[in-house]
Parts: structure tokens; C-alpha cells; sequence
């Protein structure tokens, strides 16, 4: 069987238990070697928006999964700088695993009703499959509107999609930067090393 791998891309801003679990449940689900988090330089549609610098982000990514050996942390948007878009990173992780390798995108549902919005969406139906996973407030059951038709190999786009439901999270990361910022608490929404992080540093508040 041919190696599989998962890519969890996102902002991070913080990341949250939310992102472990959904990694960790795709890992298991469709046997992943592992999966690797790729925080983002810029997110397509967040561009306007403000967030932490890439060297806080990436840190806590760092510090959330070093104790799991099925996870890893890959810099490559962050280098690359400029606009983070998913079809460069798949290439590029294609680069290193090689052809063979089979590569597993994993998306909340919020992101995958966007997916039309991003950049050749067809091209990326054809460099891997995308795991769409369940997250309260966004429903996936018209998935069919929000993928493209056909991956640009001609597969059709429900064939390269799989939805992963999962126990509901109702934890975002911009929820816990109101949380920070106005006292409440968040302890246990982020690992523990996370969590210290955020107090040291004073990001949100
Ligand atoms: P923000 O509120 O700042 O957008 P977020 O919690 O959505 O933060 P992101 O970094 O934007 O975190 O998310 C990275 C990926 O993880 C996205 O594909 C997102 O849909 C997914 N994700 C994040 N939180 C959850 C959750 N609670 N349930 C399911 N998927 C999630
Ligand atoms: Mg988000």
C-alpha cells in the first residue's frame, strides 16, 4: 500500500484541542503515516485580517504536538511567505513524498463550504483526497454545492471528498482570543503548554 500522509493547514492563532483531535481522528480513520500541521504566512480569505506574527504560531503548533510522534510541523507557507495557498503546499509535500505518496487534506466544514473560493480547486481534487470534517453551525449535507464537479483529472468531486463526522467541538480559535482578551477562561480549550505560552507571552490580551 502506498504511503499516507494528512495535512492540517490553518491559521493556529492559537490552535486549540479542536485541531488535535480532528488530526488525530483522520490519522486513525484513513491509516495516516502521520499528519502534518501547516500553519499559514497569510490565509487566502483572512488576508484583511489581522493575526499573531508566524514565529507565535508556529511555536505553539511546536509545543501542542511534540509529545505525539504521529504529528509533525512543516514551515513550508511560512517560508514561502506571500499568500499561503493550499495547491502549492500539496505540491510541494508531494515533492518530498514522492508521487506515490497519497495525500489527505483535512478541512473543517466552515473551510470546505468555502472551497470553491480557492485557488484552482479542481487541481487540488486531483492531488489529494479531501477530509471534510463536521464542526457545529456548518452543515455539510449539500456538500455537492460547495466542491467542484470534477477534479481536474475528471474524477467526480464526491469521489475525492470524504466527510469525517466527529463528536461536536464547539471551540474556535477566535473564540478563545475573545476569551483572553476580556479574562475568561480558555485553560483547557488549548494544550497545557499552549496555554502557558499565551500567558507568558500576553498574545490576546
Ligand atoms: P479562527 O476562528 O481564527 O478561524 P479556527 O478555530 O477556525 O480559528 P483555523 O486555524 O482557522 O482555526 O482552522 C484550521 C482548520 O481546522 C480549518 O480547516 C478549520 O475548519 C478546522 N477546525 C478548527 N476548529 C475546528 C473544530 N472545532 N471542529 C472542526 N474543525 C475545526
Ligand atoms: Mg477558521
Amino acid at each position: 500500500m502506498n504511503l499516507r500522509f494528512g495535512i492540517l493547514g490553518g491559521t493556529f492563532d492559537p490552535i486549540h484541542i479542536g485541531h488535535l483531535i480532528i488530526a488525530e481522528e483522520a490519522r486513525h480513520r484513513y491509516d495516516l503515516e502521520k499528519v502534518i500541521f501547516v500553519p499559514a504566512f497569510v490565509s487566502p480569505l483572512k488576508a484583511e485580517i489581522e493575526c499573531s506574527s508566524p514565529s507565535h504560531r508556529l511555536k505553539m503548533v511546536e509545543l501542542a504536538i511534540e509529545k505525539n510522534d504521529h504529528f509533525s510541523v512543516s514551515n513550508t507557507e511560512i517560508e514561502r511567505g506571500g499568500i499561503s495557498y493550499t495547491i502549492d503546499t500539496l505540491r510541494e509535500t508531494r515533492e518530498i513524498y514522492g508521487k506515490d505518496a497519497e495525500l489527505f487534506f483535512i478541512v473543517g466544514a466552515d473551510a470546505v463550504r468555502e472551497m470553491l473560493k480557492w485557488k484552482d480547486p479542481e487541481m487540488i481534487l486531483s492531488e489529494c483526497t479531501i477530509v471534510a470534517v463536521s464542526r457545529p453551525g456548518f452543515p455539510l449535507d449539500h456538500l455537492e454545492d460547495f466542491i467542484p464537479k470534477r477534479s481536474s483529472d475528471g474524477k467526480p468531486g464526491t469521489e475525492r471528498v470524504v466527510i469525517m463526522e466527529i463528536p461536536s467541538i464547539g471551540i474556535s480559535s477566535s473564540d478563545i482570543r475573545q476569551r483572553v482578551a476580556t479574562g475568561r477562561p480558555f485553560r483547557y480549550m488549548v494544550p497545557e503548554a499552549v496555554w502557558s505560552y499565551i500567558m507568558q507571552t500576553g498574545l490576546y490580551r
